[in-house]
């Protein structure tokens, strides 16, 4: 199956497919061994950091032999590209989907750079997703800072303005910003459904995703799945798990074989990424 395909099913069978962040073999091994324990299909995605630590090549080869290998539908995704160069060179790297991230430009910059991505993509087959308001926070642990600084409502999506970037550029996915952040705080945070269900009737062809899945409330995560989400990024709790699991093994081992110290490390952040699989509804789904 291919990307549209995989998501297409998501979309129909009201389930969303997880998106999960690799940035070392470690984590990869983590997203795809819970894969297929719980037979899901999964979206693996890097940021330009992230991919360029193993190499985009170099990961998409890796991706190719792991779908063969283990048999479940695997996504490959450049998470917030933030420029054409680097959509591009995912795209010619072997990526099957590219983010391009143009939140931070102004609007007229980001639909022409997003229209440009797109055709390039769609030439290879290749899906895009769009962003237009800039999703806040950081994937990291941010349990110190109060999330509603993030949360400022005039900032969410407008649901029309939405609707001209989709049919501007013709991206496949969208991103909304509905209250969710990026990162791990104290407390649960909240989305407002109801401008989400909006967005969903104002663009009702579009996959849509939201992105910042480590820390919104799970009942409020399945009523977004339930709207018409097909994509939900992870990448913070698994960051923060994976961290904290290796730094307490290296702390208590003398040894120096990192293939054994990182064992825990691995099944720590692999249990992270089956409970988002039982939330998102993505179970038994190949
Ligand atoms: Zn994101």
């Amino acid at each position: 199956m291919n990307a549209r395909e995989i998501l297409s099913k998501a979309f129909k069978e009201h389930y969303a497919i997880g998106a999960f962040n690799a940035c070392n073999i470690e984590t990869l091994k983590a997203i795809i061994n819970a894969a297929k324990k719980f037979q899901s299909p999964v979206l693996i995605e890097a940021s330009d950091g992230e991919a360029n630590y193993i190499g985009k090549k170099e990961l998409a080869a890796l991706i190719r032999i792991y779908r063969q290998e283990y048999g479940v539908p695997i996504i490959l995704n450049l998470d917030h590209g933030v420029s054409f160069d680097s959509c591009k060179e995912a795209i010619e790297s072997g990526f099957d989907y590219v983010h391009f991230d143009g939140s931070k430009l102004p609007f007229d910059e980001n639909l022409s750079i997003a229209t440009e991505v797109v055709k390039l993509a769609h030439q290879h087959n290749v899906l895009v997703e769009g962003e237009i308001d800039h999703i806040e926070g950081s994937s990291a642990d941010h349990t110190k800072e109060d999330p509603k600084s993030y949360q400022d409502a005039s900032h969410y999506t407008d649901p029309e303005q939405a609707k001209e970037f989709v049919e501007k550029t013709g991206v496949d996915t969208f991103a909304s910003f509905v209250g969710n952040l990026h990162g791990l705080y104290a407390e649960e945070l909240h989305l407002n459904l109801d401008i989400l269900k909006k967005i969903r009737q104002a663009i009702p062809n579009t996959f849509l995703s939201l992105h910042g899945g480590s820390g919104i409330n799970d009942d409020e995560v399945k009523e977004a799945i339930k709207t018409g989400i097909t994509k939900v990024n992870v990448n913070s709790e698994m960051r923060v798990t994976f961290k904290n699991t290796l730094q307490k093994t290296l702390n208590e081992n003398s040894d120096v074989a990192f293939y054994k110290l990182s064992k825990e490390a691995i099944e720590a952040t692999q249990s992270v990424v089956e409970k988002k699989i039982e939330l998102f509804g993505s179970r038994n789904k190949v």
